[in-house]
């Protein structure tokens, strides 16, 4: 059966007209879940018995499990959770001085086979619907009687791997009559893959975009990340240019510093070089260090920002969230349930 979640508003009203009722339902269906947060039909008292009936027979309603529940010391809180066909998914949410940001799983693993995440322990099953993906949002809200202001798609997977289901997730939560999460406050974070890149730029959203680079020079990039091999540093630069032309905005590039790997004030040098003239900034990753992967976490983090900026780039240091529990990707999952589904 499907999620009542995957619907964006224009779908709603589609398959409302097919059930042979009104369009303004939609609305009053949105407003029920998204603002009033109820999470069954029968509930909606607004709604006529009939088309209640109707809405059980055609869809799913309710938040997903919460399987296990980390809390860290700085209010970081990791969530495992269980999809309806049983798989496991990870959700993070943070809080900012700026607000509450929740990163949201995109993918039931992930195939891009980043060598230090521990997203790809476990290969793609499948892509998340969009439901699936807004009840990320609403379970949190629901489980800490909180809003959520920011919303990352950081989590496990690809976005632009599963780029429809994601755009429909993006369009539900900023929906003025949904949960109105502003489009300024959605950020889509993504290895790189260039034609999906520019189409995003051609969506006219105001939406943000963060790059996964991680390397400054090729032939670290080739062995850090899979994705290099089809789209090289050039390509992703030129994608990057259009998007930037097209949409007027600030493109964030995200850099995990790995000891000795992609740590040295040479590596910052050439970092500096391949953003240049570009309008965008750098974001330092502390690695979380993920047992598996044989990468450590970077004691030259404080040069290499002093390097960037010296050479005049926008760079900024990230925060680390919940250190003091299975903090990266995928780690609690990998924990909880293996590497299988
Ligand atoms: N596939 C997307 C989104 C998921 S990864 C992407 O590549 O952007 C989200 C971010 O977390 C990426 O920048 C990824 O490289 C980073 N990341 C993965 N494992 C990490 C770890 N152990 N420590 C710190 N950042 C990590």
């Amino acid at each position: 059966m499907k999620l009542i979640y995957d619907d964006t508003q224009d779908m709603l009203i589609d398959e409302l007209i097919n059930l042979g009722e009104k369009k303004f339902r939609a609305t009053q269906i949105f407003e029920w879940i998204y603002r009033k947060h109820i999470y069954d039909f029968d509930e909606m008292t607004n709604l006529s018995l009939s088309l209640r009936e109707k809405l059980k027979k055609y869809y799913d309603i309710g938040c997903l499990n919460i399987i296990e529940k980390q809390i860290s010391k700085d209010g970081t809180i990791k969530y495992l959770l269980q999809l309806q066909d049983g798989g496991f998914i990870e959700t993070v949410l943070m809080i900012h001085d700026y607000g509450r940001s929740l990163c949201v799983t995109s993918q039931l693993g992930c195939s891009m086979g980043c060598k230090f995440c521990a997203s790809g322990l476990l290969k793609k099953q499948r892509n998340l619907t969009a439901g699936e993906m807004v009840n990320q949002v609403l379970t949190v809200m629901a489980d800490t009687e909180q809003n959520i202001t920011h919303v990352v798609i950081m989590g496990t997977g690809e976005p632009f791997d599963n780029y429809d289901h994601v755009m429909d997730f993006i369009h539900i939560i900023n929906h003025p009559k949904g949960l109105a999460i502003g489009a300024r406050h959605i950020t889509v974070s993504t290895c790189g893959l260039c034609d999906k890149i520019k189409q995003y730029a051609n969506e006219g959203i105001q939406t943000n975009l963060a790059i996964s680079l991680h390397a400054p020079n090729d032939e670290l990039r080739n062995q850090l990340m899979p994705i290099n091999h089809r789209y090289h540093l050039d390509d992703l630069r030129e994608a990057l240019e259009y998007y930037i032309e097209k949409t007027n905005r600030r493109v964030t590039f995200e850099y995990i510093l790995l000891k000795d790997i992609n740590d040295s004030l040479i590596h910052a040098r050439q970092l500096a070089h391949y953003i240049k003239g570009l309008n965008a900034y750098v974001n330092l990753i502390p690695y979380n260090s993920v047992e598996e992967s044989g990468f450590h976490k970077s004691q030259n983090i404080e040069a290499f920002k002093s390097e960037l900026l010296r050479l005049k780039v926008n760079v900024t240091l990230r925060k680390e969230h919940g250190s003091d529990i299975d903090g990266a990707c995928g780690q609690l999952r990998a924990k909880k349930v293996g590497n299988k589904q």
